[in-house]
């Protein structure tokens, strides 16, 4: 499937299928037109792998570890459970593996300030961190009710130097955060880099995330083949806009054998409101200069979403994710809140590692399917530590 679905997909004007493409204002084209072609160009040469490949091992800490989680697996008593530890990642989430990349491309481009929207404040810390190094300035976009729910993340990305724009207008989450960083960046598009945050937005940044992500992927089949002799049998990552499953993805989508699963949230009941399942209960459409699937209200316009983790809380989905939906080659499955807090306590109490809310949807899912199934692996990827949730979960649920 792969050389001819990586050699197919997106095509030229940056469509998977019906899905993607760039639908942006005109004077906005030539922008895009110029980061899609520079990004084509300098991302092949040498001297841009070199500087990321050290960036990434010096400065981020990589590669990251595979965990075997042999607590779980017992308890279960059916798949064995491996973890690929992005919590280890520095920043505490895979964010950084496209900041970085996102950021070092801003230079090439001689771009002298980065903007972005940010949800639970991980996307707006790794880009800030990634500013920081590459000393350039740096404006986070975060909609007042994640600010008040994720507290710390908004004193890191100060510290680190970036301006935190509250958005106070409509539910004030994620897709308001969006919609003003990209009304910010309308006005400068020259100096300035939007660095989306995942593998959503207009071409090539679905392309371009995904690509910087696909590190975790490439690491986590090396290394799971150094540890088990062979591939897992089961792949599985929450889905948000779906950057850290598509990283991990693509370095097994030329495997027929190994089983996709991307993990959307399903909040409180899957009712419109109640959950951010973009693919499991949405149709298709057009956010933020992308058609995807998408959540609507009764107007058609971009609808109310709700999840425990504030990073999976957006009414959209990567374009990819909706045509691998669509081929059948991933297979999208949800997890609710109930359950993803339940496995957030028992991946603490009985790993030893607290994963975000957002890791702990794949990790809930990851639990239901290994039951009765003696003798399979399943690799799930650990997106983020739980850090920043900790105060919400122990204020809100208590110990579990
Ligand atoms: C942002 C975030 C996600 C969701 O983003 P994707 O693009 O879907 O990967 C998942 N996990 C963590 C820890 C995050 O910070």
């Amino acid at each position: 499937m792969s050389d001819t679905y990586f050699s197919q997909y997106p095509n030229d004007e940056g469509f998977f299928g019906d899905f993607g493409g760039a639908f942006i204002p005109p004077e906005l084209q030539p922008h895009m037109e110029k980061i899609a072609a520079e990004y084509m160009r300098v991302s092949c040469t040498p001297e841009f792998i070199e500087e990321l490949t050290y960036i990434r091992k010096h400065f981020q800490g990589r590669p990251t570890p595979i965990h075997f989680a042999r607590n779980i697996s017992a308890d279960i008593g059916g798949a064995d459970i491996y973890l690929k530890r992005e919590d280890l990642n520095h920043t505490g989430a895979h964010k950084l593996n496209h900041c970085m990349g996102e950021a070092l491309l801003a230079k090439y481009l001689g771009k002298k300030k980065l903007i972005a929207e940010t949800g639970a404040g991980q996307h707006g810390v790794a880009l800030a961190t990634a500013a920081a190094y590459f000393g350039m300035d740096c404006e986070i976009h975060m909609g007042e009710v994640d600010i008040d729910k994720e507290h710390p993340n908004v004193v890191r990305m100060k510290l680190l130097g970036a301006t935190v724009v509250p958005v106070s207008f409509g539910a004030r989450t994620l897709k308001e955060a969006v919609d003003s960083a990209f009304m910010a960046y309308m006005k400068d598009p020259e100096n300035i880099l939007y660095a989306i945050g995942s593998v959503v937005g207009p071409h090539p940044f679905p392309l371009m995330v995904r690509n910087f992500q696909r590190v975790v992927g490439d690491e986590a089949r090396e290394q799971f083949n150094e540890l088990t002799g062979g591939l897992p049998n089961h792949v599985i990552a929450c889905v948000g806009g779906g950057s850290n499953a598509m990283g991990l993805f693509s370095s097994f989508m030329d495997d027929p054998d190994v089983a996709l699963y991307g993990v959307e949230p399903m909040g409180t009941s899957s009712k419109l409101g109640q959950n951010a399942a973009s693919i499991s209960l949405g149709e298709p459409g057009v956010i933020h200069g992308f058609k995807t699937m998408l959540i609507k209200d009764a107007e058609g316009e971009p609808g109310p979403v709700n999840s425990i983790a504030s990073g999976l809380d957006y009414p959209g989905v990567g374009p990819e994710h909706a045509l691998l939906n669509q081929l059948g080659r991933v297979t999208y499955e949800s997890a609710t809140d109930e359950e993803s807090l339940e496995a957030f306590y028992v991946l603490s109490r009985r790993e030893g590692i607290i994963p975000a809310l957002e890791s702990a949807h794949a990790v809930a899912f990851a639990i239901k399917l290994a039951k009765g199934r003696k003798g399979e692996s399943i690799l799930i990827n650990l997106s983020g530590r739980g850090d920043k949730d900790l105060d919400f979960v122990v204020d809100t649920y208590g110990y579990g």
